[in-house]
């Protein structure tokens, strides 16, 4: 474990022992919360350790767990929806938690689903139709499954790695490499990923395929009573790296897209990675004028009846049980480490 991994442990028993959390609740909570997610899955066994994205992972036990936890701490656990009528309400009788789960995984379906269901909890999927197409390219986990498989020389812009095996050199490699891939022109990153892919013989679509909703498998989910989907672009691209008319076809004909399939509207909206360097107010702007009633980010923070005029730029909480405990999240619903991390202010949406 890193020793920033540690300290943000640390920080979070502390602020749950200690109660200050608790305390400070009355002026940080704000009307709610809305917990970002992604895959849902069983903990699966690795070899050497190598699990770079495993952030991007919960199991279920922990989804029941906070589910469980959250209620008896009294939230109210509610679909974006209602949520949004809370927001334009100004008021909340009980703080309300809203989950939601990016990019469209399969495994939404098959494990969270049960779990939500047993705790009557809706939620909404952020769908990339380009992913559910197996048309675009999920570079992180390419990129991870490739360092974790292969050997040799591995270079991205003016940097290079050397695989041997070892998972010291796969965590090496990766430390590397991700940061120059992630910081790439959207474009630039993509005909990397591919290069690199075919160079290896690794096959793109067959990722998608095997790890993200069929179109008929994301028509089931949306026919649920407790599912919302929502859209999350065509390519899952940064838009704030885009110009504007591709940021805005990323964002508007996702939607539509989506709505196509499945015959209903689809009135929420997500920025893929979702933080500052992603997505910025002039995207806040283009999902407003696409017609969404909500955009997600991912800036850390609570939601308070200010965001009424910033719909299109909410905040939310990342969560996974690698680096959560499921009483951690009463913290971070707390609303106090999105008021420290925003230097007190309640909004971060500039
Ligand atoms: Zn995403």
């Amino acid at each position: 474990m890193s020793t920033g991994t540690k300290l943000l442990r640390l920080t979070f028993e502390t602020l749950h022992r200690s109660g200050v959390a608790a305390a400070l609740r009355p002026w940080s909570q704000g009307l709610g919360v809305i917990f970002c997610m992604h895959s849902v899955q069983p903990e699966k066994p690795s070899a050497d350790g190598f699990t770079p994205n495993a952030g991007l992972t919960s199991t279920p036990e922990f989804l029941d767990a906070a589910l469980t936890m959250l209620r008896q701490a009294g939230y109210d656990l509610i679909s974006l929806d209602d949520a949004l009528l809370r927001i334009e309400e100004g008021r909340s009788a009980k703080p309300f938690a809203v989950f939601t789960l990016d990019d469209g995984y399969r495994d939404n379906l098959v494990h969270a689903l049960p779990v939500f269901e047993k705790h009557s909890c809706p939620f909404v999927v952020y769908v990339t139709p380009g992913f559910v197409e197996a048309s675009t390219e999920m570079w992180w986990l390419a990129l991870e499954r490739i360092i974790d498989k292969e050997t040799g020389r591995l270079e991205a812009g003016n940097v290079s790695a050397v695989l041997d095996g070892s998972a010291a050199s796969k965590w090496a490699a990766w430390s590397v490499l991700s940061p120059v891939v992630q910081g790439m022109p959207e474009h630039e990153q993509r005909t990397w990923i591919r290069e690199t892919s075919a160079r290896f013989g690794f096959d793109l679509a067959a990722l998608c395929q095997e790890l993200i909703m069929s179109w008929n498998e994301v028509r089931k989910l949306a026919a649920h009573p407790l599912a919302t989907i929502g859209a999350h672009t065509l390519n899952h691209f940064a838009v704030s790296r885009l110009p504007e008319e591709e940021a805005r076809r990323e964002i508007t004909v996702s939607g539509k897209a989506l709505e196509r399939e499945l015959g209903r509207p689809v009135r929420h909206f997500a920025y893929p990675y979702g933080n500052v360097a992603h997505a910025g107010v002039r995207d806040f702007r283009l999902a407003a004028e696409a017609g969404y009633a909500t955009a997600v980010t991912t800036r850390m923070g609570t939601v308070y009846p200010q965001h009424v005029r910033h719909l299109q730029a909410l905040p939310r909480v990342m969560v996974s049980s690698k680096y959560a405990e499921p009483r951690w999240l009463k913290v971070l619903a707390s609303g106090l480490p999105g008021r420290m991390n925003n230097l007190g202010r309640k909004l971060n949406v500039r």
